[in-house]
């Protein structure tokens, strides 16, 4: 426990909160401004906030912040997410009274004993959780204007989601149709993402199923690679399996039992005949398809009965697995010695790629090392080979009628050529499996018959949206290609669940939407939702054609006329759409990137006009705690509401911010919030001591503070526009910092009373510009400093570029640099210091640096060239007596960012003595000794030790005695 007395935050936060609401700070209506609409992805309310949940939030809500102190007026709204099944999951397990949830309920929750009991029915949770998000979201002061509140089973909202899914369907793109969909069998219900237990995506993958036949049996294998059906030298069966056989549809397969399951989600007929041991199968013969001879059935260990049909066709020129348990089973044949001699099996060669021999899978397996099948390098193996063959590979000519295609191509005819003739079926399997819903039964893909779905393989819509996330903004850039993949993976996806808080599916009210798909384009009904909380329109009087006027503006007279709503009312909700749309900047974590993000682009494209579809989207990664994933297995989650209560939120979002830029993990630890509340309060106790006020001149040292604080402001304001929120954060709280105690140190030692007035403007505009992060304590921090109006009201500071001096810059860090040089010779000579003598270099070095440096920049280094015309010019020729000056000097400029280099060229020469002169008061203040100043060029100087001709520019020689 801490001991100190510390701040009373919940106070004063509570405090400022209570004047932004009283002033109603965030309520956004249309006016002259420039808007901002900026959101993010809504809450499910099924359980309170935790930290993690706050980063997204909180890194919007600076957005906003931001945004509105550049002058814009912001709108940031939020809703709540009541539809689906996660929901009904946990209703579920309350009335099932499932002991570890009520117990998360009571302990981690503190869900009060009346509300738990009430639990059994969903939308209690729901309405419970929603409340205490909302609290956790004021109470860490989100700028969101409640007014626009919602929750997606209203009666309003439901008729804006059917008019959205009449929308789809006129448009084909809610099509019926029978597609596989990730599919949980316990709640016969399909499920994506939000359904699953660790939030998995449950994709999935489509094999070729290729039947093998005798006389009674069809053997299947599942493959990937269909062409190379014309490189089968035999089958694979794992001996200890022990097999099904199954009637489907009128012929008798031999498949794994496992396989036998997933054939029955795929809407096949399947009944059971009997079993027969991987053994017994080996040694007896199958027919190729399309070939006209057989192959033997071989026994292997790799085979897997839970993948594919548990069955496996061996390629062994092509496949390594295959290749690598042939060359196993010839060594030990004789453990088979019924099995007729294997050396007449060999590797048939379909496939010629550049690189490769006759054998690509024999070059690989020695690439590789690999000497048995066991040998996990084999999946490596073959995935190299794949892409390999698969890009850069050319049929040969013993596949008949695909010779010479490449096998990108190949592989679709293959596959067609194979199906059509009745030799293949279709098989899906999951990506990564097992995939758990949340109600722990096992995930399978289902083939679902005669079904809603939305129709994302159509490949016009398909492009559309690859071009507009090309030209969106979306930040970091790096995700913009995660974005165009998932949508070349995308395919139609069952929109409608029979189970679940939603709305119904308005030609089908059998079907309710599901939360993926009624969750994309919710942004535009903000604008609606005020009005209905205001009760100006209601759902009774509310159809379609009053949203395609709101947000197509329909202009058919005849449709118009079913409007029922008040003209002038109806006006000012058109207006305000207009006004607001399009979504300015979206904000959500990354795992929405391959569905809900997706679908919001998609979904507005197909909808709205081109004026409103989405400019921005901005993705965040995951929050850390104490550097380990937060999950509720590691009792490491903490809700947001009771880590308020004990750090204060404006702790909490910089501490969220400051360890990551918008990708990577942030890292929550209680080291860093204390460390920031430190810097927080000890910055509010800084504001108490400055008045406004201007000092009658400027010394050297407020030219530079000024010059320092017009960069800082300028390299800030350039952070937060990319959203570097992280680099913003270190230049207000850390680089001022450093700066402010170089400047105050410099003015102390000069004894000096007359600098309140200039670091009052510093802290003005560090200030403001910590407000968008630590919202409450800053608006402390403005009273204090005397402002009236509020910090969150108050302009962004302007970086002005003509008030920065870059030769009091160049000075001071002269200054800097010479002070710390001493410093560092006293501490490692351990010298007590009596007398300090400085000497600056001749004046022919300083123009000697001058034109090296011009050089340089213009890209000349060879030092030979430059002495030579160094040597040729009457002011430089002394370089004669020390031609080592070049090199070390180039050395010294190439040490430097460019950019200290062309503000070094800029500036020109400075008087190095007159500058150093200022470490007079500085020396006298930290060693209590005088400095004596001599050119390497005075006749009468100090230099006992011969010192001086080492001097190089901004490189004084140092003498210390
Ligand atoms: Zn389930």
């Amino acid at each position: 426990m801490e001991s100190e007395k510390t701040m009373e935050w919940t106070s004063l936060e509570e405090k400022w909160r209570k004047i932004w609401y009283a002033e109603k700070e965030f309520e956004s209506d249309p006016n002259a401004k420039k808007k901002f609409f900026v959101t993010v992805a809504y809450p499910y309310p099924n359980s309170p906030q935790h930290i993690g949940h706050g980063r997204t939030y909180t890194l919007a809500d600076v957005h906003a912040r931001f945004m509105r102190m550049l002058g814009y007026n912001v709108l940031f709204p939020m809703g709540f997410h009541y539809t689906g099944t996660p929901i009904l999951g946990m209703a579920r397990r309350v009335q099932e009274n499932d002991k570890d949830l009520i117990a998360a309920f009571r302990t981690l929750y503190k869900v009060p004993e009346e509300n738990i009991r009430e639990f059994s029915e969903p939308v209690k949770i729901a309405d419970y959780f929603h409340q205490e998000i909302k609290a956790g979201m004021i109470e860490m002061g989100y700028s969101i204007d409640w007014r626009r509140e919602f929750t997606t089973i209203d009666p309003v909202y439901n008729k804006f989601i059917e008019w959205q899914f009449r929308k789809l369907k006129e448009k084909g793109l809610v099509i019926q149709g029978t597609h596989p969909v990730g599919w949980c069998p316990k709640d016969q219900n399909p499920v994506s993402q939000h359904d699953t237990l660790g939030d998995v995506e449950p994709s999935f993958t489509e094999y070729t199923v290729i039947k093998f036949r005798n006389d009674k049996h069809v053997l299947p294998t599942a493959t990937l690679r269909p062409e190379t059906i014309f490189g089968v030298t035999n089958l694979w069966v794992n001996p200890n399996i022990n097999y099904e056989i199954v009637k489907v549809d009128n012929e008798e397969w031999i498949i794994s039992p496992e396989c036998s399951t997933k054939l029955e989600f795929l809407n096949k007929k399947i009944t059971k005949t009997g079993t027969i041991l991987g053994k017994e199968l080996v040694g007896k013969k199958v027919k190729v398809p399309g070939r006209d001879d057989e192959v033997l059935i071989l026994p292997a260990t790799f085979v897997k009965s839970e993948n594919g049909t548990g069955v496996v066709m061996s390629v062994p020129a092509h496949a390594p697995f295959d290749y690598q348990a042939l060359e196993d089973l010839k060594k030990e044949s004789s453990k088979y010695p019924t099995l007729p001699s294997l050396s007449s099996i060999k590797p048939i060669s379909i496939i010629s790629t550049e690189g490769y021999g006759e054998i690509p899978a024999k070059d690989i397996v020695e690439k590789f090392g690999i000497q048995d099948q066991s040998n996990p390098k084999l999946e490596d193996a073959t995935k190299e080979l794949y892409a390999k063959e698969f890009y850069g590979g050319k049929l040969k000519q013993n596949t008949g009628k695909f010779a010479q295609k490449v096998v990108s191509e190949a592989k679709e005819e293959v596959k067609k050529w194979i199906l059509e003739s009745k030799n293949a079926d279709i098989l899906y399997e999951l990506n990564e499996s097992p995939v758990r819903c949340r109600c722990g039964a096992e995930c399978v893909v289902k083939l679902l018959d005669n079904q809603w779905f939305l129709n994302y393989s159509d490949p016009a819509w398909k492009e559309q949206a690859h071009s507009w996330i090309n030209e969106m903004k979306i930040l970091p850039e790096e995700i913009r290609n995660e974005f165009n993949h998932v949508v070349d993976w995308l395919r139609e996806r069952a929109c409608a669940r029979q189970h679940g808080l939603g709305t119904k599916l308005p030609w089908d009210k059998n079907w309710i939407i599901e939360s993926l798909s009624d969750s994309v384009i919710y942004m535009a009904y903000y604008i609606i939702a005020k009005y209905v909380n205001s009760k100006e329109i209601d759902a009774e009087k509310i159809n379609d054609s009053f949203f395609d006027y709101v947000f197509l503006e329909e202009k058919d007279q005849k449709k118009l006329s079913h409007i029922k709503i008040n003209p002038e009312i109806l006006e000012n909700i058109k207006n305000e759409f207009q006004y607001y749309y399009p979504v300015d900047s979206r904000h959500s974590g990354r795992d929405l990137v391959p569905n809900h993000l997706t679908f919001f682009i998609f979904n507005h494209l197909a909808i709205f006009p081109r004026k409103d579809w989405p400019q921005e989207i901005v993705v965040n990664g995951s929050v850390l705690m104490e550097g380990k994933k937060m999950s509720k297995s590691m009792g490491n989650i903490i809700p947001l509401r009771d880590a308020i209560k004990i750090h204060g939120a404006d702790s909490i979002r910089l501490a969220i911010l400051i360890s990551a830029e918008l990708l990577q993990d942030a890292d929550f630890n209680q080291e860093a919030v204390r460390g920031i509340k430190n810097k927080l309060e000890n910055m509010l106790s800084d504001c108490t001591k400055f008045k406004d006020g201007k000092s009658s001149s400027l010394e050297q040292e407020d030219k530079w503070i000024k010059s320092r604080l017009q960069q800082l402001i300028s390299n800030t304001t350039s952070s937060m526009q990319k959203m570097r929120l992280r680099e913003a954060l270190h230049y207000v709280l850390y680089e001022f910092d450093s700066d402010l105690q170089w400047y105050t140190k410099r003015a102390e030692a000069k004894g000096r009373k007359d600098y309140s007035g200039i670091l009052h403007e510093i802290f003005s505009a560090r200030v403001a510009m910590i407000s968008p992060f630590a919202p409450h304590v800053a608006e402390e921090m403005w009273s204090l400093l005397g402002k009236k109006e509020l910090a969150s009201k108050s302009p962004w500071p302007t970086p002005k570029d003509e008030q920065i001096d870059m030769q009091s810059i160049q000075s001071e860090n002269l200054l800097k640099t010479t002070l710390e040089d001493i410093k560092n010779i006293i501490k490692v000579t351990k010298i007590v210091p009596k007398k300090i003598t400085i000497y600056v270099s001749a004046q022919w070095k300083v123009k000697a640096y001058q034109k090296i440096l011009s050089k340089v920049l213009g890209g000349e280094m060879n030092i030979g060239a430059l002495i030579k015309s160094l040597i040729s010019d009457k002011e430089t020729e002394e370089i004669k007596k020390d031609p080592d000056f070049v090199k070390k000097t180039v050395n010294d400029i190439l040490s430097e960012s460019q950019e200290q280099r062309e503000s070094k060229n800029k500036v020109g020469l400075i008087n190095e003595k007159n500058i150093l002169s200022e470490l007079e008061s500085l020396v006298k203040s930290e060693f209590g000794i005088g400095i004596q100043i001599f050119s390497e060029s005075d006749q009468n100087k100090y230099d006992p030790k011969n010192k001086a001709k080492t001097a190089r520019p901004f490189k004084p020689a140092i003498l210390i005695e």
